[in-house]
Order: C-alpha cells, then sequence, then structure tokens
C-alpha cells in the first residue's frame, strides 16, 4: 500500500488553488480524479478535473462496489472516488492526492490511517468564503448560499484532521501545505 494525502474544505476554502500548485511541485503527488454526477464547469474536461458519469452510470458503479467511498455530496449530486483510481497512481509509483468533501476525507483517512495525511484546508471567515464563491463567478447565487450553510457544518469537523492550513495569504498556505507534505513522505 502507498501513501495518501487528503485535502478537504468547504467549497470555495481554495483546496483546488492550493492543489493544483502542489501538483506542480515534483513532490511525487498525482490527482485522483473523481467520478461525479454533476454537470462540466467553466473548461472541466472529462477524466481531468472530473469523470462525468450520468447518475444512472454512477448508480452502477455503486452497485458494482467499484467505489473506495461515495457521497451525495449536494442533493441530487453524487461524487466518489474509484477504487481502480487509487490502484491506478500506486501502480505507477506515485503518491495519490485525493480533494473530496469533509466526510469523504474523514472515511477515507480511516481506511488508511497512518498511511494518510489529513489536511483540512480553512477560510480565514464565512465572510471570506462568500466573497471568494462570488468572485469565482462558477455558481448560482443560490448555489453559493446552499455551499455556506453546508461551510458552517463542515467547519465543526476541522479538528478531526491531522492538521488544519488556515488559507488566508495564498503564499502561506502554499508554503504550510509543502512543508506537511515534504515531513509526511520523508
Ligand atoms: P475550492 O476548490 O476550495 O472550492 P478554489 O480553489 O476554487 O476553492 O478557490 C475559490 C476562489 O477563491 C477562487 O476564485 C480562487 O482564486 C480564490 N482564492 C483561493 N485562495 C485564495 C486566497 N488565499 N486569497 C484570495 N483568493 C483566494
Ligand atoms: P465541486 O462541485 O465544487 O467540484 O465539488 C463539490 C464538493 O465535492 C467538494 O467539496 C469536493 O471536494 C467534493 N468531492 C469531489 N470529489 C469527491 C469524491 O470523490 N468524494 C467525496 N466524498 N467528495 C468529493
Amino acid at each position: 500500500m502507498g501513501k495518501v494525502i487528503i485535502f478537504s474544505a468547504p467549497s470555495g476554502a481554495g483546496k483546488s488553488t492550493i492543489v493544483n500548485h502542489l501538483l506542480g511541485k515534483n513532490l511525487g503527488l498525482e490527482f485522483s480524479v473523481s467520478a461525479t454526477s454533476r454537470a462540466p464547469r467553466g473548461k472541466e474536461i472529462n477524466g481531468r478535473e472530473y469523470y462525468f458519469f450520468s447518475t444512472e452510470e454512477f448508480k452502477k458503479h455503486i452497485e458494482k462496489q467499484e467505489f473506495l467511498e461515495w457521497e451525495e455530496v449536494y442533493p441530487g449530486c453524487f461524487y466518489g472516488t474509484l477504487l481502480r483510481e487509487v490502484e491506478r497512481i500506486w501502480a505507477q509509483g506515485h503518491t495519490v492526492l485525493f480533494d473530496v468533501d469533509v466526510i469523504g476525507g474523514l472515511n477515507i483517512k480511516k481506511k488508511f490511517g497512518n498511511q494518510a495525511l489529513a489536511i483540512f484546508i480553512q477560510p480565514p471567515s464565512i465572510e471570506v468564503l462568500r466573497q471568494r464563491l462570488t468572485g469565482r463567478g462558477t455558481d448560482a447565487p443560490d448555489k453559493i448560499e446552499q455551499r455556506i450553510a453546508k461551510a458552517e457544518y463542515e467547519m465543526t469537523f476541522a479538528d478531526q484532521f491531522d492538521t488544519i492550513i488556515v488559507n488566508d495569504r495564498l503564499e502561506n498556505a502554499f508554503q504550510e501545505a509543502e512543508q506537511k507534505i515534504r515531513a509526511f513522505l520523508s
């Protein structure tokens, strides 16, 4: 079994920004592409950001027990990690990097124990989170409010993670994440 790094955060906290930065850093990390039943957003490409499945396809993969974990993260929107994705990355000798929601992150941590580093990315405040989601311009106002309501609940799980990084100044968050990952992998 190889190692895994889990990034979880309320939506809009800056997880994708931090994850994309780390993937360019020669740390031997490879992104675990999740499956989702939501529609592609912006410039997302099937097989790169996500495997985009119809709800029916997603449910077939659940029935065949092909997921390490899956969840209905938002009503009607399924997300999950395919077991074959983890096997593929380990077979290449890389460390798996997960970007999953908070409950999914804790479930993966339970499965991998000390082989996993679970990192919670925390926004400086809910108000800043709202500004970032609005500024990103990818979600309709009702979706943004849905994500904020969920964020308040998700923040209550932060201290169950191995470590918390407050994403205030992005440069500091990048550095802190890199340091923690290097220490874990060494
Ligand atoms: P997530 O993946 O957690 O949903 P994103 O990485 O998409 O969040 O970030 C949400 C928005 O906030 C993006 O527009 C991103 O550019 C911006 N952002 C991320 N981190 C910071 C930061 N430290 N300061 C200001 N803006 C940020
Ligand atoms: P988004 O729609 O913004 O890409 O993602 C919404 C939420 O679903 C984020 O919190 C993201 O981390 C989470 N997510 C993405 N993939 C998975 C997955 O495979 N499993 C779980 N549990 N959550 C996921």
